[in-house]
């Protein structure tokens, strides 16, 4: 579950001037649900993706992630959930630390929160990378020795490991080639059936991708979402003159 009331994050500058990246977004996402979220380049995305986890903060409003209250939280139910909710970035690098292995970076989360250590940790985290398609052969190389690919793969493992409730996929696959893109979002379509109490937000700028994961989908536009509804419905019917640009531009 993962639910945004009236969410508000502005950002002062130092010219004195406030960037309203979100204002005013009230958005629930049901358990089991995936949400598409679109707009275009700077309307407030990312912003929201990163606040719905408790890695920025609001200025107001109100926010339940896996069952807690993000908005100020302590520093104890913030580490609750981030071993509940996870979010991976366009960019891998923003996941993965240049200095540790591959499977120490998806080992963390389980070596923090879980009691599994030795030959049963290596064992879950060779199942878990396994399953993004990294064979053990990747186990010890470091990031830089990984594709974009591989790199984004090891961000979904180590996103995955915990069995998170809540999942953020900020643009996951816009930096992959086609076919690399296409092997990634089989394996999401595969794991919302495997993981039906999932919750997932998937902020994309690639409509069909939308179409392809989502159920519904929220459209936003200078920091509020304009059109909000399930996907066949918005996308057959937009009513925003943002949405019907934004489907007109699609290829
Ligand atoms: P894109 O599709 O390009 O990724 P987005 O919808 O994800 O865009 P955000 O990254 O959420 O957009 O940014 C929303 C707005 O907030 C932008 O105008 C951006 O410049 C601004 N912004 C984001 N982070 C900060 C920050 N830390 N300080 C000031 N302004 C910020
Ligand atoms: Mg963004």
């Amino acid at each position: 579950m993962l639910e945004l009331d009236d969410l508000r994050i502005h950002f002062p500058l130092a010219s004195g001037e406030v960037v309203k990246a979100v204002d005013g977004v009230t958005l629930k996402l049901a358990a089991g649900e995936t949400v598409g979220l679109v707009g275009e380049s700077g309307s407030g995305k990312s912003t929201i993706g990163k606040a719905a986890l408790g890695l920025i903060p609001a200025t107001s409003g109100a926010i339940r992630a896996g069952g807690e209250d993000v908005v100020g939280a302590s520093a104890a139910t913030l580490r609750r959930l981030r071993s509940r909710a996870q979010i991976i970035f366009q960019d891998p690098h923003a996941s993965l630390n240049p200095r540790m292995t591959i499977s120490r970076s998806v080992a963390e989360g389980l070596i923090l929160n879980t009691p599994l250590r030795g030959r049963a940790l290596r064992e879950r985290v060779a199942e878990l990378l396994a399953r993004v398609g990294l064979p053990e052969q990747f186990l010890n190389r470091f990031p830089h020795e990984l594709s974009g690919g591989q790199k984004q793969r090891a961000c979904i493992a180590r996103a995955l490991a915990l069995d998170p409730e809540v999942l953020v996929l900020d643009e996951p696959t816009s930096a992959l080639d086609v076919s690399v893109q296409a092997q990634i979002l089989t394996f999401l379509k595969e794991l919302q059936a495997a993981r039906p109490s999932m919750t997932s937000l998937f902020i994309s700028h690639n409509l069909a991708v939308v179409r392809f994961l989502c159920q519904r989908v929220a459209v936003m536009y200078l920091g509020r979402i304009v059109e909000e509804g399930p996907v066949a419905e918005v996308f057959e019917n937009p009513r925003h003159p943002y949405t019907r640009a934004l489907l007109a531009a699609a290829p």
